[in-house]
């Protein structure tokens, strides 16, 4: 039986990830922050039987010691680094939080690894955002990274630490730059989640308008659970590499507002332009406005997956495209909220 440590496995590709590695077999341990209502976040949505065996240690990433610890204790044969501060707008508002548990955090997790395990071998979770401004559309692994937010910086500093330690230490340390990935179990704070739920709510009769900030933001949206599987795959590949996960489509916020009314059976259209514009169905009522303190002091986008890498070499491909994930997410959300 092959034993793993997730970390972050509170979030949302720690749900995923947790549900794939049990059904794969797996003896799993998960590392968790504490905190003062002891939430398990995502965790207390599990089958039972996938909670139930999993082994918690509590423990935050900046805390060196505990990692430490941990690897000597467990040497476990895989670790998933997927811990973050992973919301970019936060990252805006505290860089220097966001630097300590991004940069610090994972660098004490391949400390650790390095000086108690250096069998295990090592998942790191990078992100589309590094790109920041891209040069050319799509990318792959070999497009430059021009960050433009305090997250995107430190998904790279993560970045450049694992493959650092992967050619000075020979470890097994692999790099997984995915595109956005969402689901049923995205934080309410993302833009997809964030519409998600307010359709649910506005198809139920709120009368409470959507507010959101850039329409015209264009992204690569896939569904997480096809981005584990991936991430599984690298890890039990012949070599420690980097590879891109994502979809290959490209979609605006008002792509994605627009569609997910429309799984609830409401048609919108759009007037006005800029922070006036509007999302007004069918009946004339204003479902969605434009909120200025919303926008990014910097945006980045037009992240498109060419993630031709993972598809030859893993043999990994994107199950789940746009609608899809969009109805599974809408559905999710209007779930109980019928009349
Ligand atoms: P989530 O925000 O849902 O999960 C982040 C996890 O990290 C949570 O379990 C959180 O715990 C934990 N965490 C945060 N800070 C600490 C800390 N100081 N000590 C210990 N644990 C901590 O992210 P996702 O699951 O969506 O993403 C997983 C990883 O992939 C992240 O690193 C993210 O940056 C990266 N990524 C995600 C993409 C996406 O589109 N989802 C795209 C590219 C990269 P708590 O529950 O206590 O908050
Ligand atoms: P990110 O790509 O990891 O930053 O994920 P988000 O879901 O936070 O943002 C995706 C895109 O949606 C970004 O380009 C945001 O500028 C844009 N966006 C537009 N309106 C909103 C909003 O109300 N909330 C969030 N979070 N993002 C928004």
């Amino acid at each position: 039986m092959k034993k793993a440590i997730i970390t972050g496995i509170s979030g949302q590709d720690g749900y995923f990830l947790s549900k794939l590695l049990y059904e794969k077999g797996y003896e799993i341990h998960g590392v968790i922050r504490r905190n003062s209502s002891m939430s398990v976040g995502n965790m207390a949505l599990l089958p039972e039987k996938v909670r139930e065996s999993i082994t918690i240690h509590y423990g935050d990433l900046t805390d060196a010691n505990f990692f430490a610890k941990l690897l000597k204790d467990e040497r476990p044969d895989e670790l998933y680094h997927l811990a973050a501060q992973s919301f970019v707008g936060y990252s805006f508002q505290n860089p220097s939080s966001t630097y300590d548990v991004n940069i610090s955090g994972t660098l004490n997790v391949v400390n650790a690894i390095k000086d108690y395990s250096p069998a295990t071998r090592m998942y790191f979770a990078a992100s589309s955002e590094m790109y920041g401004q891209p040069e050319t559309v799509p990318q792959n692994e070999n497009t430059p990274f021009k960050p433009r937010s305090p997250y995107a910086i430190s998904k790279l500093a993560g970045f450049w630490t694992t493959k650092t330690y992967r050619d000075a230490y020979g470890l097994f340390m692999s790099n997984g730059i995915s595109f956005n990935h969402e689901s049923e179990v995205r934080g309410p704070e993302f833009v997809t989640r964030k519409i998600s739920q307010a359709v649910g709510r506005i198809a139920t009769g709120s009368r409470e308008p959507l507010k959101l900030g850039n329409l015209d933001a264009r992204k690569d949206w896939g569904y997480a659970q096809d981005y584990v599987e991936g991430m599984r795959m690298m890890l039990q590949h012949e070599k420690p590499d980097d590879f891109v996960f994502g979809t290959g489509e490209l979609h605006t916020v008002r792509e994605f507002a627009t569609e997910a009314f429309s799984v609830a059976g409401m048609r919108i259209h759009w007037e006005g332009k800029g922070v006036d514009e509007k999302g007004v169905d069918e009946q004339g009522n204003v479902v969605v406005t434009v909120d200025a303190g919303l926008f990014r002091p910097l945006e980045a986008d037009n992240f498109l997956a060419d993630y031709s890498k993972a598809k030859k070499v893993l043999g990994w491909k994107p199950r789940t495209k746009f609608k899809e994930l969009i109805k599974i997410m809408v559905e999710n959300d209007m779930k109980g909220k019928k009349g």
